[in-house]
């Protein structure tokens, strides 16, 4: 962390700074120039707000090296990290494709879902059996029941299964369902859950909060990593913006951001960034050409009967046709799938 002195700050008021910091445990490595101070300041300052410090009389700006987050950071570890769940390298050379409805509605719909996108070439299959709901008078989801319908429907195609984890009390019931378990844009900033799910050893997927920064997803990360869970999979899933015609919108930029700070595999939803269905396609071949580690969508084989986010949700036939896309874009970015 950097220090800058105002120029007319005076030596009382730079001693001030220099004697806080001291007092703290911290290193302080001063740079005297002509007309100006610079303090180079060395330790854990990843729990310093720098407000403390920029409100001292004669301080211009106080200014971030390195960063607040360690376990997640390539500083940390330079080579990308691989999470496996039930046999599916997430992270490895191999581009992801998760797919499945936004909620198990009952076992036909699950099934026959599954079984489509599983001929399509989807890996893991999704759906939510505890949903984080914007109305309480909206359906809640299957609870339990619903997990073993998609561990019966994982199993009869041969895929992991990932679904959502939104309190510290389902976590046990769900691990001998779920292969991942995923953290929804609501919960990402509910560290209590993401500490009790460091102390698991299941894949985490954690989704990007509707307005956090970067910085603020891999501090959440590291809730999870610091627990001694080092499988967790990134995933941004839209931001709230001024635009209001798409549901959110689609930081694609996250995708080489993280690609560049973190080891951490990344994918991305477009189904919940966009909100429509006929949107969806394109961002999915976005996605995977901006590098990303893999894709998680929805998919109905009814979505007009669909409870939940039908109008985001593709077709069996265009998931289908969009993974023969996926087929062509990946080899042009050095991937496979
Ligand atoms: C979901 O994937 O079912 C979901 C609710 O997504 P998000 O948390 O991104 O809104
Ligand atoms: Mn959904």
């Amino acid at each position: 962390m950097v220090i800058v002195m105002q120029k007319h700050a005076t030596d009382a008021n730079i001693e001030r700074v220099v004697e806080e910091l001291s007092t703290r445990g911290f290193d302080v490595h001063r740079s005297t120039g002509s007309d100006q101070t610079i303090l180079g300041v060395v330790g854990n300052v990843g729990t310093i707000d720098t407000r403390e410090f920029e409100v001292f009389d004669g301080v211009q700006e106080v200014v971030r090296v390195s960063e607040p987050y360690k376990l997640s950071s390539r500083t940390f570890k330079r080579e990308k990290t691989i999470v496996k769940a039930r046999g599916v390298e997430i992270g490895g050379n191999d581009v992801v494709v998760m797919a499945g409805p936004c909620t198990i509605e009952n076992e036909r719909q699950l099934f026959e879902t599954a079984r489509r996108v599983a001929r399509a070439g989807a890996k893991v299959l999704r759906g939510g059996a505890y949903k984080p709901r914007t109305s309480p008078y909206a359906f809640q989801g299957m609870g339990v029941e619903g997990l073993k319908l998609l561990r019966a429907a994982g199993d009869e195609m041969n895929m992991a299964t990932v679904s959502e984890v939104m309190e510290i009390s389902q976590i046990e019931g769900m691990l001998e369902y779920v292969d991942i378990l995923q953290v929804g844009a609501r919960n990402m900033q509910n560290y209590n859950l993401l500490s009790a799910l460091g102390q698991t050893r299941k894949p985490v997927l954690l989704k990007r909060g509707m307005s956090a920064t970067i910085q603020e997803w891999l501090l959440a990360s590291e809730y999870i990593l610091a627990g001694g869970n080092y499988d967790v999979i990134l995933c941004e899933r839209g931001i709230r913006t001024f635009e209001t015609y798409t549901r959110n919108t689609l930081d694609i930029s996250a995708i080489p951001v993280i690609n560049k700070l973190s080891h951490l595999p990344i994918i991305a939803d477009p189904s919940h960034a966009v909100g429509r269905r006929e949107k969806v396609m394109p961002l999915a071949r976005a996605i995977v050409a901006a590098g990303a580690d893999g894709v998680l969508i929805e998919v109905h084989h009814e979505p007009e009967k669909a409870v939940c986010d039908g109008p985001q949700s593709l077709y069996p036939e265009q998931f289908a046709r969009l993974m023969d896309e996926l087929r062509i874009i990946v080899p042009a970015v050095g991937r496979a799938i």
